[in-house]
């Protein structure tokens, strides 16, 4: 059992706890970033049923782009040795401009951790930091097969290009990765910054009491969303995407604690591409028995459509440093999350 120390921040997201459960069950303490108290308490409840032992303590961080948000954590907590850098708002509806909203956390939240880390942690050799697709994508090249995207494909997106929300969270997610990767150039510290790059990241919630949020994290809200079409829905949702499976995603922030070869790289998992109808299509043959209960859309032509429209991806490199087989399939992704929506809505009938 490992015995070490992971300081996790924004410890309360979808990815982060299926992090924490990797990183309990394989016996690393943990102190984690939340903005809560109660949701301190929250979080200790439920790890405290499944993992008796389990160290785990938290920091109220209010707010990650606050100046120094993370200089007394790290000051005060000297037996930290990694760091998994997950904050940084995905949300959409925030009622705040584009910049106050997703550039402003996501870059001063990355770049507040690192000089912490540099200032008052300098026993701290790895860093993983939760970056995305976003920072990858190059959405000009959806529908071309010749372009395919893998570890080494930068967005060429700027500040400047951005109009909306999505462009807005997709611009301040290759900016924060950016500015990670200067910071070991420039500043040279003691640690090494891997990053995680997924696509829309889907799967069951690790505790049932998420949903006692009017909203699931955003991509998993879009199952939920799936699950309650109105049985005569023929709409046809066909934006091209990619997707993989959080628990994948999870294991990904955790083997560069374990693995030196992945120490720098960018890791980029993929399970399938996809599109709305394309997921809608693999709920409806997950489970017949919802058939005349939601609607099907538009189901003809979904898979043609998201593979030919969609983004060429190659994973392999990924796959061959982390000695990870396969991506969890994405029939067991959906599988695992249509159940547990269905469950859970059984109980609270
Ligand atoms: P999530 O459930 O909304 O988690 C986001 C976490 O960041 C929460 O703990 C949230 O705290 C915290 N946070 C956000 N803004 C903050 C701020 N200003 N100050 C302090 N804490 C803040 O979403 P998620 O899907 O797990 O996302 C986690 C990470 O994965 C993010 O970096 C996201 O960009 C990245 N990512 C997600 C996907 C995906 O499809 N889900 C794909 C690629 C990358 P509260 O719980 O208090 O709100």
């Amino acid at each position: 059992m490992s015995g070490k120390t992971v300081f996790v921040t924004g410890a309360s997201g979808y990815i982060a706890l299926h992090i924490l459960d990797v990183l309990l069950s394989k016996g690393y303490n943990i102190i984690g970033t939340v903005r809560s108290q109660s949701k301190a308490e929250s979080i200790s409840n439920n790890f405290s049923k499944k993992y008796p032992e389990a160290d785990i303590k938290f920091e109220i961080v209010p707010d990650i782009s606050s100046d120094n948000a993370f200089d007394n954590s790290l000051r005060n907590n000297p037996s930290i040795d990694y760091v998994l850098h997950t904050a940084s708002p995905f949300a959409y509806g925030i009622d705040k401009p584009l910049e106050e909203a997703y550039l402003i956390p996501a870059t001063h939240g990355t770049r507040n951790v690192l000089e912490a880390i540099q200032k008052y942690a300098p026993q701290v050799t790895r860093v993983v930091i939760t970056s995305s697709f976003a920072a990858i994508v190059n959405r000009g090249k959806a529908g071309d097969p010749t372009f395919i995207h893998t570890e080494e494909t930068w967005n060429p997106i700027t500040w400047e290009d951005v109009t909306t929300e999505q462009s807005g969270y997709t611009a301040s997610k290759k900016l924060a990765e950016q500015l990670a990767r200067n910071f070991v150039i420039e500043k040279k510290p003691n640690f090494t910054i891997t990053t995680v790059n997924p696509p829309f990241v889907l799967g069951p919630q690790l505790f049932d009491d998420s949903f006692k949020n009017s909203n699931l994290n955003t991509s998993a809200e879009l199952v939920r969303k799936l699950l309650d079409l109105p049985a005569d829905y023929s709409g046809n949702d066909d934006l091209p995407s990619l997707v993989v499976d959080v628990r994948d995603v999870a294991l990904l922030h955790v083997l560069p604690l374990e693995n030196e070869k992945l120490l720098g790289s960018r890791l980029f998992p993929v399970s399938s591409f996809s599109s709305g109808q394309f997921l809608l299509n693999k709920v409806h043959e997950a489970f017949p028995e919802l058939d005349g209960q939601i609607g099907k859309g538009t189901p003809e032509g979904a898979e043609e459509i998201a593979k030919t429209k969609g983004l060429a991806y190659d994973t392999s490199k990924t796959l061959e440093i982390t000695g990870i087989k396969e991506w969890i399939p994405l029939e067991k992704t959906i599988r695992d999350s249509v159940q547990q929506i269905l469950d859970h809505r059984k109980r609270e009938e």
